[in-house]
């Protein structure tokens, strides 16, 4: 069966190259009817805080990749590495140091000085016949990996092809320090060998970690999983993506108004083709997502795309999708989301016209709350003395109506503006603005539909009064 994993180490938020390498890991596995397993990587527990293991659920969850087996926390694993330490000791795989830190400073200056690359110098390797000094007394050793001496690592990664390593460029690595807490590389090792992780999918920064990775699994007696190493996310601008290219954190574009699969979508394509088709849903990503299309140099983020892709999304969502994310930024604007027409109804009139759901709910508060006043330039421009004799009109069709529909309310527009012989825009902008607050709405018979009778006719005598100006006492 495939397993794969996402291992962040619980130091910052969920990033979007974090959540892309995940999504990667999750759809290979659902690709393959496998396994998908969160670990948090949380050894370095100077840096690693609950709140970045926090933040790191709330995106994943947000996201939709949700762990199919309990999550994984190597700092709940420590016996587990320490007896495969101990049997590593026993086995002769992996030896004692007792160098002191001065010691290796020196020999990295003579290397230095010597013009070699600086490495350790296996001092305290055991080798047949060769006699150790004895150890000095008080110092804790580390405890170093007998990398092979000879001979060389074959990567076949899934994404970039055949990589090979040479053993006498690899270090004896250490695997625990010397208070006995094991080190990074090692805990990957043990961790995807318990999982029985078939595929370690990760960022190309950990490529300097898999030849050494895979030379400890051999030494465990295993066989190393399969590799796919994913190249990092540019700005647009072709340099490493930072906070200057936009927003990094899942959770910002959450907030900038995103549903879950729209950006899952856009990461997708971030490295990732089939033929030229830009939009997926999430089932066709989970059928189609292979590492044959995945490319092997950097992608580029655009923000553009990003929004087009989430426009696409919006416009055709399903309602369960929707309407709890559109409330959920609706809340974000101290609005109440029941204070107003019923959110199917005003997703459905202003789908088309917002790219992102923050925009939306913008865009939608006058249907939650009253106007805070008006919009200076579209008062200036359409509530003036000329609008009166309008809005007066308005009030009265409006207010004679049989029945309150969008047709009703449309058939009133358009014989206030016969009867006052004026364009059809002089009728409707006055009342957007008056209904609104702006001039911007969805076509103002649905508006009007959506905002009701009372609240219509109440905006509209706010209006009228706002053109008269203060009362006088
Ligand atoms: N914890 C590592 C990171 O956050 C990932 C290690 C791995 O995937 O092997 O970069």
């Amino acid at each position: 069966m495939t397993v794969t994993r996402f291992a962040p180490s619980p130091t910052g938020y969920l990033h979007i190259g974090g959540a892309r390498t995940a999504l990667f890991s999750y759809l290979y596995a659902r690709r393959n009817g496998g396994q998908f397993v969160l670990r948090i990587e949380d050894t370095d527990r100077e840096r690693s805080t609950q709140a970045a293991v926090d933040a790191i659920f709330e995106g994943m969850h947000w996201l939709g990749l949700k762990s199919d087996v309990e999550v994984v926390y190597q700092t709940q694993r420590f016996d587990r590495y320490k007896a495969l330490i101990a049997q590593m000791l026993e086995a002769g795989t992996a030896y004692r140091c007792y160098a002191s830190k001065d010691e290796l400073d020196q020999m990295r200056a003579e290397q230095q000085a010597r013009k070699e690359k600086p490495r350790y110098d296996g001092r305290w390797r055991p080798a047949p016949g060769k006699t150790l000094p004895p150890p000095p007394a008080g110092v804790d050793p580390v405890i170093r990996f007998c990398n092979p001496l000879e001979g060389e690592v074959v990567l076949n990664d899934l994404i970039k092809g055949e990589m090979r390593f040479a053993n006498t460029e690899l270090d004896d690595l250490v695997i625990a320090r010397g208070d006995g807490t094991p080190t990074y590389n090692f805990c990957v090792v043990v961790d995807d060998l318990d999982m029985g992780i078939t595929h370690v999918i990760r960022g190309d920064d950990h490529v300097n970690n898999t030849p050494k990775q895979m030379n400890i699994f051999k030494a465990l007696g295993a066989e190393p999983p399969a590799y796919a190493h994913v190249s990092m996310i540019l700005g647009g601008d072709g340099a490493k993506l930072s906070k200057r290219h936009g927003a990094l954190g899942v959770m910002e574009y959450r907030a900038m108004g995103f549903l879950p699969d729209g950006l899952l979508n856009y990461l997708v394509r971030l490295g990732w083709s089939h033929g030229d088709q830009e939009l997926f849903t999430r089932a066709e990503m989970e059928q189609l997502f292979d590492f044959d299309h995945v490319s092997s140099s950097p992608a580029r983020f655009d923000m553009e795309k990003a929004y087009w892709v989430n426009h696409q999304y919006l416009k055709t969502a399903p309602m369960e999708v929707v309407v709890p994310e559109f409330d959920w930024h609706l809340r974000r604007l101290q609005l109440d989301p029941a204070a107003g027409p019923a959110l199917e109804a005003v997703i459905d009139a202003q789908r088309e016209r917002c790219r992102t759901l923050a925009e939306m709910a913008e865009k939608s508060a006058f249907f939650f709350r009253e106007p805070e006043g008006y919009v200076e330039k579209d008062a200036a421009k359409h509530l003036t003395d000329a609008a009166v004799p309008v809005l007066e009109a308005l009030i009265a069709g409006l207010d004679a109506l049989p029945e309150w529909s969008a047709e009703a309310a449309h058939g009133v527009v358009q014989v206030v503006g016969e009867q006052l012989g004026v364009k059809l825009g002089q009728v409707a902008q006055p009342l957007r603005v008056a209904c609104c607050g702006m001039a911007i709405s969805p076509p103002i018979d649905q508006t009007l539909l959506l905002l009701g009778r009372e609240r219509s006719l109440t905006r509209l005598r706010a209006a009228l009064a706002w053109i008269a100006g203060p009362t006088d006492g």
